[in-house]
């Protein structure tokens, strides 16, 4: 799909810093080696907000479009090597059962920066003040989506909304129970500097920004967090290197070379970019579902698509289908799908059709009429060909969806008011409608 043609979300709003903090910022990363020899510049876009491009040069597969000092990078060999940030933490009461990921610390380390340049206008950290200038101030994400607009979204983006909350206020928790005060203004970091709201922000900061980075490229480093931190801290924020949008269209690879951290272009939809365009990265072969719940945009016709059913959408559907609510379904069946993870990849994709396990969950509720685990092992497990004759079944789900869709968007459209992330929301569940509209068009039932 070309670019015209695809209308692109904002990944987040204009921060507040403009091109002083962004010159200031060349400035520091400058001084730590980095050497812009692919000049590139911000510039705002239409579609997407601000993104990269090159005012000079133009990039084909294979060309190298940053090449950014490990230096420039916020790590964990950052964060080690900073005694004052150490400190901060009070290490006696580290504790194995309430870890934090390193995501948290990181924003943490964000949230203190922050709080030393308001406190001691520390010249040192003008690094951090130009970077954190280029930030943006608030994200699309739906966990910022307000009470009532929450309400009128789909099990699915409620469901992972209520588990990054549940997680991001469960760290919060804990860092507040062991950060010590500030040493220019005394104040309690856990009591009286950093707000739920704030580590909010910085946590969506680092969820949207970060890069991967393998901990083997740095150097070992004293472990003052390793007791405080579960699982690995392969990720660091890349100052300037984060103002590259994504796109589906674009294939890019990062690299650790010698002491750089490289991302190369390797496929484009064009022969050739040109100067002035924007120059876009891939962060991965993302959904929508998964673009808007992690970065807080979309994109139309994404390639790396497909739409994700959940048991219980079945059991709705159910429900609400006359023919298929006179019968009964024992649970023994859900049962069994259920223990055996059938109801985990149940999705449609508009050119690969309908997932196995998917097709395997239909036979087994409306195609077949026994309820022993032996023998819907047997069949679960046997032929696949049996499984094809499912079309009715998936296409009432598919018609359910798009409704129960439909209605989710009539009843965001009756608030006075959409917030930012409610407007995104708003209008991922109409790409939803138009891609499973397209889908059944596609896949017709026979
Ligand atoms: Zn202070």
């Amino acid at each position: 799909m070309g670019r015209t043609q695809r209308r692109r979300l904002k990944r987040a709003k204009q921060s507040g810093g403009g091109s002083n903090s962004l010159q200031e910022l060349y400035v520091h990363l400058h001084s730590l080696g980095w050497q812009n020899h692919t000049h590139l510049s911000a510039q705002n876009y239409d579609q997407t907000g601000r993104g990269l491009c090159s005012k000079q040069d133009s990039f084909s597969p294979e060309d190298e479009l940053i090449r950014l000092p490990i230096g420039c990078l916020i790590s964990i060999a950052t964060l080690e090597s900073d005694e004052a940030f150490k400190s901060l933490f009070n290490k006696e009461l580290f504790d194995k059962d309430s870890r934090i990921s390193f995501q948290a610390l990181v924003a943490c380390y964000l949230l203190y920066s922050k709080h030393l340049l308001e406190c001691s206008l520390e010249t040192l950290h003008t690094f951090y003040a130009s970077y954190l200038d280029t930030i943006p101030t608030s994200y699309s994400t739906p966990y910022f989506c307000s009470i009532p607009e929450l309400q009128c979204l789909p099990e699915s983006l409620l469901e992972r909304t209520v588990a990054q909350n549940r997680q991001i206020r469960g760290y919060f928790e804990i860092i507040k129970s062991l950060v010590l005060n500030c040493d220019c203004c005394g104040k309690s970091y856990g009591q009286e500097i950093w707000t739920l709201a704030q580590f909010k922000w910085a946590y969506f900061t680092v969820n949207t920004r970060s890069v991967y980075l393998s901990s083997r490229f740095l150097k070992k480093q004293s472990s003052h967090f390793q007791a405080l931190i579960s699982g690995d801290t392969n990720l660091a924020l890349a100052p300037f290197l984060d103002l590259f949008n994504h796109s589906d269209s674009v294939q890019t690879t990062a690299e650790i070379e010698g002491q750089d951290y490289v991302l190369t272009l390797k496929s484009l939809p064009v022969p050739k970019t040109k100067p002035y365009d924007q120059l876009f990265i891939s962060y991965g072969a993302l959904s929508n579902f998964k673009l808007l719940t992690e970065y807080g945009f979309w994109l139309k016709g994404n390639k790396h698509d497909y739409f994700e059913f959940s048991l219980l959408d079945i059991e709705h559907m159910v429900k609400r289908n006359k023919e298929l609510s006179t019968q009964t379904y024992h649970r023994n069946i859900f049962k069994f799908i259920r223990e055996h993870n059938l109801n985990d990849q149940m999705f449609v994709h508009i050119d690969d059709g309908c997932s196995h396990n998917l097709k395997v969950v239909l036979h087994l509720i409306f195609k077949q009429q026994s309820y022993f685990p032996n023998i819907l092992n047997q069949i679960a497990f046997g032929d696949a060909e049996q499984f094809e004759d499912v079309q009715p079944e998936l296409s009432y789900l598919v018609s359910y969806k798009i409704e129960e869709y439909e209605i989710f968007g009539g009843e965001l459209d009756k608030l006075p008011k959409l917030t930012e992330s409610g407007a995104v929301a708003r209008s991922y569940l109409q790409e939803c409608v138009r891609y499973l509209s397209d889908y059944h068009a596609a896949h017709p039932a026979e």
